[in-house]
């Protein structure tokens, strides 16, 4: 084969096409002179495809990106219906840059790129390779404006970044533990610490560095409102090899959505919401919503609440429900009554890595729905929207209150009133209750327990007061007394607004991992005995304990036959813990405190729980065995299934199905932070 590979981006002044050339120097900015010279390629051995970045060529693009409307069950959304086709690639003279990839099923070429083995790792900004600002552009005016250049959030703290704005940093410094400020920015996150903090607001506490860099942020993002930007995005950086993150609202406790060096396909303005009241296809007869894949759950419970129903979805308002919260599983206040987010789903519309648009649904790729549904988010395609299975309105009554040790609370009292909870686990789960909880360590033997709410799902006060009455009795008993605060509420989003606190996120001074308890570790007495010793071991050694009296309701209403953790099916007891440090701590300090949390803490909640698992959407970013903790005994065939629908690799994500073949370089152990190249593992 000769060595006429394509790989290389340049401006070719040469190029036909016979209209006037376009000059595109920064994102978003054209004018009608050709630049003097040529950006790159010096990479000999490469051909180049010529960019001829010329006003019929993008013209074209978006002309024959006409509306193409498929018959569907629900109908697509009309920005679903804005497609990219083969016929506009060939129409363009850079269809190299935007064609689209192998037929799922079809491996033998897909690691061929431009004729030669892709390359080991992921093109990098400063590699030879990288796109000139003259291909950016043309990526840009193909997506219509819609490219951004990454500007890190806190930039405006800086006086050499050309945003520099003191007052929009102070905005920044305020806001910056409030989920929103990150949902919308296109490529921030929620945990600096895995982003690298390299531009944190300046004076903050976990700022290490004077300047400010991008760090782990995407390179560029792509805020899309429709489907062929989706496509045009995920064949460009197949093409060019660069990396691919997705970002909906930044709430994975990874930061599983941002990159270094990456393009971001940035879905947050996918906001629409339709309510369907007839539903009637995919196994189901009733009301159901179609969601963007941008909407967050307080707009959704807003939404259903407009229409009198309910829908399964979490507990913290701003997270992305059609995004990572169902691809994830998605546990739910309303879990215990009904099951997961992921089992509410009918059918899901999403762009394939080969760039092609498909809807998953029990008969239409049903491999592909099962894995959709629980098999985690940026693993398979980007979601464009999720319908999912509406109830009928329900009343809520939820319990509030504290306690904590005192002159007459000792330590012992204190966890044996915890414990005494722990015995109604499964009694409360079985019919549908459901409690969020916290437990802190605020001095030497001293503790808090904060409920905040325990949650009766379809229960008035009447029928929630004597089921909850006996624990209540247990607390008296031990001397433990409380305050309850009771309330009854006429829905889900009423219950949800009166009661769940505000989430504070953006800390780089902790981290968590997590356990999904099997019931069975509260029922048997040895067993309680032993998970008890284990948790009070770590809340005592530091640990912040956030807990779950849940379980993932069995329910005939809808398809359960998915790729959630099987850990769920088994479990009432979901913790989370997270480990904490000074919000100035070296990265030594960093360390050690991250080890003590994955291999004392966890090992003891591990040992107590063999074979059971962890939530891969609230999990350890060190989880060991994560193939297991996260996905359990599914994980063979989802593995499967990444390698027939992205045998190039261009999804990735940390501990998402398939990247255990990836890392990213020159991370320090323990802390492996998106701030790196993405390499295959040698
Ligand atoms: C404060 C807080 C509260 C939480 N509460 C709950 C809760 O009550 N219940 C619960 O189950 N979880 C909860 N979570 C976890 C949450 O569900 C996960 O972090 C989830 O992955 C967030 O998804 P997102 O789309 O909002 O966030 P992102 O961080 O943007 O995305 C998460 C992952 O999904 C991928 N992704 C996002 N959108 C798409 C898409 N359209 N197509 C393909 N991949 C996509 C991203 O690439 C990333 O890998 C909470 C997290 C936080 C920080």
């Amino acid at each position: 084969m000769p060595l006429c590979c394509r790989l290389c981006f340049g401006w070719d002044s040469s190029g036909g096409g016979g209209t006037t050339p376009i000059k595109a120097d920064i994102v978003g900015s054209v004018s009608s002179t050709p630049p003097n010279s040529f950006t790159h390629n010096p990479l000999s051995g490469l051909n180049m495809v010529t960019v001829n970045l010329r006003a019929t060529t993008v013209a074209a693009v978006l002309t024959v990106l006409a509306d193409q409307t498929t018959a569907t069950c629900p109908s697509r959304f009309s920005w679903e219906n804005n497609v990219l086709t083969k016929a506009a690639v060939n129409s363009t003279n850079n269809a190299e840059l935007f064609d689209f990839g192998p037929v799922e099923g079809t491996p033998a070429s897909s690691n061929i790129i431009g004729g030669i083995p892709r390359p080991r790792c992921k093109t990098f900004p400063g590699d030879p390779l990288w796109p000139s600002n003259s291909v950016w552009n043309l990526l840009n005016l193909t997506l219509g404006g819609a490219l951004i250049k990454t500007v890190p959030l806190a930039a405006p703290c800086y006086s050499d970044w050309p945003q520099y704005d003191a007052a929009q940093c102070e905005y920044v410094k305020t806001n910056w533990n409030r989920p929103q400020l990150h949902v919308e920015d296109p490529t921030s996150a929620m945990f600096p610490l895995w982003q690298g903090q390299t531009c944190m607001p300046l004076d903050h506490p976990s700022q290490i560095y004077d300047n400010c860099t991008l760090g782990g942020y995407a390179s560029y993002s792509v805020a899309v409102t429709k489907v062929s930007q989706i496509q045009l995005a995920l064949n460009f950086a197949r093409a060019t090899n660069i990396r691919l993150v997705v970002k909906n609202t930044g709430h994975d406790f990874a930061d599983k959505s941002m990159g270094a060096g990456s393009l971001s396909v940035w879905t947050h303005k996918l906001k629409d919401i339709q309510y369907i009241p007839d539903y009637t296809c995919n196994g189901h007869s009733g009301p159901a919503l179609k969601l963007g894949s941008g909407v967050e759950t307080e707009e959704v419970y807003q939404a259903a609440e407009a229409h009198n129903v309910t829908v399964v979805g979490g507990e913290c308002r701003t997270v992305g429900m059609a995004g990572g919260y169902i691809a994830g599983g998605g546990h739910s206040p309303m879990s215990s009554l009904v099951g997961m987010g992921a089992d509410q789903v009918l059918s899901l519309d999403v762009v394939l890595p080969n760039g092609r648009f498909v809807t998953a649904s029990q008969s239409s790729y049903p491999d592909l729905f099962w894995a959709l549904r629980g098999g985690g988010g940026s693993t398979y395609g980007v979601v464009t929207s999720v319908t999912v299975k509406a109830y009928p309105q329900i009343p809520v009554s939820t319990l509030g209150f504290v306690f904590g040790t005192s002159s007459n609370v000792t330590a012992d009292t204190f966890w044996a009133g915890v414990e005494a909870y722990t015995t109604y686990f499964d009694t409360f789960t079985a019919v549908g209750a459901y409690g969020y909880w916290l437990i802190v360590n605020i001095g030497p033997g001293q503790f808090f327990f904060s409920m905040n709410p325990l949650w009766g799902g379809n229960m008035t006060l009447a029928q929630f007061q004597p089921l909850i009455q006996p624990f209540l009795d247990d607390l008296a008993n031990l001397g433990i007394s409380i305050d309850p605060v009771w309330n009854e509420y006429p829905s889900l989003y009423q219950a949800h607004s009166g009661t769940f606190p505000p989430e504070n996120v953006g800390g780089a001074d902790n981290r968590a991992a997590s356990r999904l308890f099997p019931k069975d570790n509260f029922i048997n007495p040895t067993k309680r005995n032993e998970t008890m010793a284990a948790v009070r071991y770590a809340v005592e050694a530091g640990g912040i304990l956030i807990g779950y009296n849940i379980r993932a309701a069995p329910n005939s209403a809808v398809n359960q036959t998915n790729s959630v953790n099987p850990a769920w099916r088994e479990t009432t007891g979901f913790f989370i813990l997270a480990a904490a440090w000074p919000a100035d701590a070296s990265p030594a300090v960093i360390q050690a405190q991250s080890n003590i949390l994955t291999n004392d803490w966890m090992a003891r909640w591990r040992q107590v729980s063999p074979g059971a698992g962890s939530y891969l959407s609230e999990g350890d970013i060190n989880e060991p065995n994560w193939q297991q903790s996260f996905y359990g005994s599914h994980y063979p065939r989802l593995l499967q299934l990444k390698k027939k629908y992205d045998p190039t690799g261009l999804f990735y994500a940390h501990t998402a199905v398939g990247s255990e073949d990836w890392e990213v370089e020159g991370q320090l152990p323990g802390l492996p932070t998106q701030n790196g190249r993405l390499c295959k593992k040698p």
